[in-house]
């Protein structure tokens, strides 16, 4: 029988309803839940997503605002503008759009964000929180992972979950997440040995890497549940992800789809940590 679908547009959906619900409920009180993007350059892709952030944000009753600054933006500039907003009361959630141009050092800006802003969830102090277990915000993808698994029920308790790609914005997290919960947690990377052997002792299995068809079908145990992250184009030009999809789904007892998956959790994330953000600081 081939594998269930996790359908993360209408899981998004849902979780959309609530933070509009949620958001209606903080503006009831006179707050409006705001996040500010800041956009350096003209990376084609990046305004593609920081557009998709403000109507995201819009239909869901955020304010959201997206400040385009030339490639040439000096970094203390933008430094600069990051540290007016920290002061802003009025802006809850800070996001800039990676990457940046070259002669800028990412670690810096983030790292100049305030963390209670941080709705990315990327900066050191939002990775340490995760580490050691504390309240803080969690990167929108793997938390997006997290919510799929919920709500397929997946106890993950004494799992083996596989996560591939060890990046500080997927990877990680995400193999803190499934460890959070109970699993037990092996992360490949690009000098990990036989990389099929221990595909398929997975549970779980979380592929964030970029290479399409990386995980086949004879890579994966029957009835695993499989999170496709990888974002890549086809030979048509179509968007896929690192996961053979067809081959797969013959074996997996779930799987996410690309397109359809987690992209449209990711942005929903998005949203509920700039929601969380503006709720904390009203609680503060
Ligand atoms: P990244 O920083 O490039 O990391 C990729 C990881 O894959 C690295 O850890 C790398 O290992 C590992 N890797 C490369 N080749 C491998 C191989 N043959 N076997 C096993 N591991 C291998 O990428 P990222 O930012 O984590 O993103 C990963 C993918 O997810 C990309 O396709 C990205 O577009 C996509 N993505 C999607 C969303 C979404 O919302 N759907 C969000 C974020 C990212 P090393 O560390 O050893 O180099």
């Amino acid at each position: 029988m081939p594998a269930q679908l996790i359908d993360g547009n209408a899981l998004s959906k849902q979780i959309r309803a609530e933070v509009a619900h949620r958001t209606a409920a903080l503006k009831a009180r006179g707050v409006q839940p705001k996040l500010a993007i800041l956009l350096v350059g003209d990376d084609p892709a990046s305004d593609v997503y920081t557009r998709h952030k403000v109507k995201d944000s819009t239909e869901t009753g955020l304010l959201a605002t997206l400040e385009r600054h030339p490639a040439d933006l000096p970094e203390a500039a933008l430094l600069a503008r990051i540290r007016e907003l920290n002061a802003d009361p009025a802006v809850h959630g800070i996001l800039v759009q990676l990457p940046l141009p070259r002669h800028m050092d990412a670690s810096h800006v983030i790292e100049t964000i305030a963390p209670a802003k941080d709705v990315d969830g990327f900066h050191i102090a939002s990775a340490g929180a995760l580490m050691v277990g504390r309240p803080g915000f969690l990167p929108c993808t793997p938390y997006g992972c997290m919510k799929m698994l919920d709500a397929i029920g997946c106890d993950l308790r004494g799992k083996h979950a596989v996560v591939i790609g060890r990046s500080n914005i997927v990877g990680k997290p995400m193999a803190m997440l499934l460890l959070q919960r109970h699993a037990t947690v092996t992360i490949c990377h690009s000098a990990t040995a036989n990389l099929a052997a221990i595909t398929r002792q997975a549970d779980v299995i979380v592929a964030a890497v970029g290479k399409r068809n990386l995980l086949t079908a004879d890579m994966v145990k029957p009835g695993a549940v499989v999170i496709d992250v990888g974002m890549n184009r086809n030979d048509a030009g179509a968007l896929c992800g690192d996961v053979d999809f067809e081959g797969v789904r013959q074996v997996a007892g779930w799987i996410t789809p690309v397109p359809g998956g987690v992209g449209p959790m990711t942005r929903a994330m998005l949203l509920v940590n700039t929601l969380e953000a503006a709720e904390r600081a009203q609680a503060d």
